[in-house]
């Protein structure tokens, strides 16, 4: 059996970071990735939509994101910025605002209101370490409630948790208002710096996997596609991985797959509770995110909706053949993707003309690799499970943009992640006499 010093589960940005981490202080690494492809989370489709081109998965950075960044100016990967649009579109309920602001006039104090309530909220957190560390158990509750609890009314309170929705690509009732407010403080508190993180921020003009490419070409790691990892099995000698197509030993793993695929894999010993229980709950991050390609639609759209399918209608760019629209959902099963009709039909609620002339989108959520779009966590769950997501069992380690402090649940974070888990692993191992 082919023997590694590491062995890391999963070529997405944490693991390609981590094995080249990991290659740089001279260790023998192997990826074993489930997938044909490189990227995970992140899959950008050239072919996609005639040519044009789309990121399926992950798409947006800030240079706030140090990480994602330093590695972007390593490799001088070309990325853009985004156009600012002409102006907002409000919806609520389908029907178009036809108004500067999302609110009426007599709701103005209302809206100054919820953001005073939102960078208040903001304030209170230090993004840079434990979130459960610091007395926010009630912010971590479901994003309506904290709405409701910071006393916000009329439509912006329903602006709000719909963004906060589109942020967390959760439902209100299940996502932590928690996790979608650390956003604002690692942007400083800035919410016109929240609203870059989201969709305003930079993209990569030869897709995402440029700087994913270019991370595994500089690791010169050893990667193994179509090789879904089954079994890991640790002795006191070493840790064994079946994967379809063979098995290898290593003397340590790093596992950097989404939290609900662990559920799948047959850990020997059995991993901790709190891995198994947040495996089986699942992140909350469940939602959609659909690319249309439409006619009659201002090409400059950027629509915030409340009450209506999509929560964030967006134009990315035009093409000769109509404007090409990014839109957001918070449940998977909110708008029909098969369905071009049902498509049209919600992007009709920010642009009543629109001729929806095409459709792609994947299904994250039944994606069996995924099982979830980015990893927001359930009301709750930090308390439960932010330290415990990455803590080391034995010689397996737990990377993956889910363990991450600052950036979590981005690209940013899997890069942090992929750094954090190659160091503890060189130290556990210098430590442990193994070099
Ligand atoms: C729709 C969507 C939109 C997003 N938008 C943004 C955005 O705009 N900006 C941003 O910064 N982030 C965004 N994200 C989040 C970002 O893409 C992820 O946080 C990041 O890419 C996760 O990287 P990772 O390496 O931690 O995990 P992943 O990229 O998920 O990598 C894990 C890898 O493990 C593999 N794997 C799974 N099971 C097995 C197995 N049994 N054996 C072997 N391999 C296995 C998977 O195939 C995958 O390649 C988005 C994500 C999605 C899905």
């Amino acid at each position: 059996m082919d023997y590694y010093d590491v062995v890391v589960i999963g070529a997405g940005f944490s693991g390609l970071t981590a094995a080249r981490e990991l290659r740089e202080a001279g260790k023998n690494v192997l990826v074993l990735e489930a997938r044909d492809r490189i990227g995970g989370s992140t899959w950008y489709r050239p072919e996609a939509l005639g040519g044009f081109g789309l990121e399926m998965g992950g798409t947006w950075i800030v240079p706030q994101q140090t990480h994602v960044w330093a590695e972007v100016q390593r490799y001088g990967v070309p990325v853009a910025d985004s156009e600012l649009p002409g102006r907002m579109t409000w919806s609520d309920h389908g029907t178009v605002l036809d108004t500067l602001l999302p609110v009426p006039p007599e709701q103005y104090g209302a809206l100054e209101h919820a953001v005073r309530a939102l960078v208040e909220a903001g304030e209170r957190i230090d993004p840079t370490r434990p979130l459960s560390e610091q007395g926010l158990a009630d912010l971590d509750v479901p994003i309506r409630q904290w709405a409701e609890d910071a006393g916000l009314t009329g439509n912006a309170k329903e602006l709000i948790v719909s963004w906060f929705c589109g942020c967390a690509n959760a439902g209100e009732e299940t996502g932590s208002a928690l996790d979608v407010i650390r956003w604002l403080s690692a942007m400083d508190n800035s919410l016109w710096g929240m609203v870059q993180a989201s969709v305003l921020g930079y993209t990569f003009v030869d897709g995402t996997v440029s700087l994913a490419e270019a991370i595994r070409a500089d690791g010169g790691t050893e990667l193994r596609l179509s090789s879904p990892v089954r079994e890991v099995t640790a002795t006191d000698g070493g840790v064994t991985v079946g994967y379809d197509g063979g098995a290898v030993r290593a003397d340590r793993v790093l596992m950097t797959t989404p939290v609900g695929v662990w559920r799948d894999i047959e850990f020997s010993p059995r991993l901790s509770t709190a891995k198994q229980m947040m495996s089986q709950e699942n992140h909350a991050g469940q939602g959609q995110k659909v690319w249309a390609l439409a006619r009659n639609v201002d090409e400059d759209i950027s629509g915030f909706g409340w009450g209506t399918g999509f929560d964030y209608v967006g134009a990315m760019a035009t093409t000769d053949e109509g404007v090409v629209l990014v839109c957001f959902a918070p449940e998977h099963d909110r708008v029909d993707t098969t369905d071009p009709a049902d498509v049209q039909r919600a992007v009709r609620e920010f642009a009543p003309e629109a001729e929806v002339v095409g459709v792609e989108s994947h299904d994250w959520v039944n994606d069996e690799f995924n099982k979830g779009t980015w990893a927001t966590f359930g009301a709750g769950q930090f308390a439960k499970y932010e330290i415990a997501v990455g803590e080391p069992e034995g010689r397996v380690h737990f990377g993956g943009s889910h363990t991450a402090r600052l950036w979590r649940a981005f690209i940013d974070g899997a890069i942090e992640s992929g750094k954090r888990a190659a160091a503890e692993i060189l130290a556990a191992r210098s430590e442990g006499g193994e070099e």
